[in-house]
């Protein structure tokens, strides 16, 4: 056989087992269509109707009266809401330290200080009783945070109650960070509508995917009014441009925007799916007493955005992993705590040891809304043979 470069890779890719991703993008059908509407028009500029639309379709799905903006991501809607509360240089801003990165970048952004929040066991999210303890040692040591950076982790709806009477009673205002949770419910009310602020993330891997982008949920228009305008480069209403305000190009354009609108087609069937896959694997692994589940408390509605499972110690997590790798699958530890993060050792924490211990133990399985039985009978059957071994 001959050799060169490229039919090496080849012939090595062919001996493997398809790849199972942890959570890859899943479109209706009815994306292009949007697209090609946007091309026939010449909508390819920035702005136009699959944008309104999209917002259209968002608010109408959230209810409750709130204002959709479309941006470019997760994060900068995650950055516009902290400029829109005022979050400037030395201020403090608390975060839930079990999250994505991208959760606390924003506080960087406007040179104010993350101080981290540790979780609770019901929902993995921030727990309120160090929320509490946290807020009370910023006062006494002189600043009151500017804002609380709540996060729907996998899916699970934060102790949504706690957490706001907590804020209500300081002051402070909650950012939501719903970028897992779209299709997600609290007592009946959806995810995304819950903070002073809410934002969603629309990246590759998300619940819906728009290859990538976010937007920002508010309670009144002008707060949207304000948003748009500081993604579009701040100018002010003039013909020549004018700029009293620094400005961020974090629009989403209109080409994304239909990619989005016909995500919206199916988003509700795509929170089934992973549903299911959840519950495939709670009934797969049910006599074995080495993986453990994270149950719905009552009165939360998980899109079960990730299927997670804690098993019995850090060694067993990591050999689960490789296992599965071997196999072509891939699976990821839960989100390593920013209190743990090289970029964030000197801010400020709040710990009780869960999320250190949720990361030591915790694995996300393969979740797609995507996945085939075959997959999923390949999965379970990778993870009985590593247990059985
Ligand atoms: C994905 C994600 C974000 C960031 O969203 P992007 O659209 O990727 O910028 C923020 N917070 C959490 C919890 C996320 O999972």
């Amino acid at each position: 056989m001959k050799l060169n470069a490229t039919s090496t890779v080849a012939q090595q890719f062919s001996l493997m087992k398809p790849k199972i991703w942890l959570s890859s993008p899943h479109m209706s059908g009815n994306e292009q269509a949007y697209i090609k509407e946007a091309f026939d028009s010449n909508w390819v500029a920035p702005l136009g109707p699959n944008v309104n639309g999209f917002e259209i379709d968002l608010q109408s799905y959230l209810k409750e009266d709130r204002y959709v903006a479309a941006l470019a991501s997760g994060t900068s809607a995650l950055h516009l809401s902290l400029i829109l509360l005022g979050v400037a240089n030395g201020d403090e801003v608390i975060c839930q330290s079990k999250t994505f990165s991208a959760s606390a970048y924003p506080i960087v952004y406007q040179g104010a200080t993350p101080i981290f929040v540790d979780s609770e066991r019901e929902t993995w999210n921030m727990c309120p009783l160090q929320l509490e303890i946290a807020i009370k040692d910023r006062i006494a040591k002189g600043k009151t945070p500017k804002a609380i950076i709540a996060v729907h982790l996998y899916g699970m709806p934060y102790k949504v109650d706690e957490i706001n009477q907590i804020a209500l009673k300081y002051d402070i205002p909650v950012i939501e960070d719903s970028a897992e949770a779209l299709g997600s419910n609290y007592k009946g009310q959806k995810c995304g509508t819950f903070g002073d602020f809410s934002i969603l993330s629309f990246n590759g891997n998300k619940i819906i995917t728009t290859s990538g982008g976010g937007a920002l949920v508010t309670k009144t228009l002008p707060q949207k009014e304000k948003a748009v305008f500081l993604a579009t480069q701040a100018r002010d209403h003039a013909p020549h441009y004018l700029h009293s305000h620094i400005g961020y190009n974090y629009r989403m354009s209109n080409i994304i925007a239909g990619i989005g609108r016909g995500q919206m087609t199916i988003l509700d069937s795509h929170v089934a799916k992973r549903r299911s896959n959840h519950q495939f694997y709670v009934d797969a692994f049910k006599d074995n007493k080495n993986i453990i589940f994270l149950e719905e408390p009552e009165g939360c509605f998980s899109n079960r955005w990730l299927s997670c499972i804690l098993l019995d110690s850090k060694s067993t997590r990591e050999g689960l992993r490789l296992a599965l790798e071997n196999e072509n699958i891939e699976s990821r530890p839960l989100w390593k705590p920013m209190h743990q993060q090289p970029i964030f050792k000197d801010a400020p924490n709040y710990l009780n040891g869960v999320s250190d211990e949720l990361f030591e133990k915790g694995l996300c399985l393969p979740s797609g809304s995507n996945l085939t039985d075959i997959e999923r009978n390949r999965i379970v059957k990778a993870v009985n043979t590593y247990f059985n071994s």
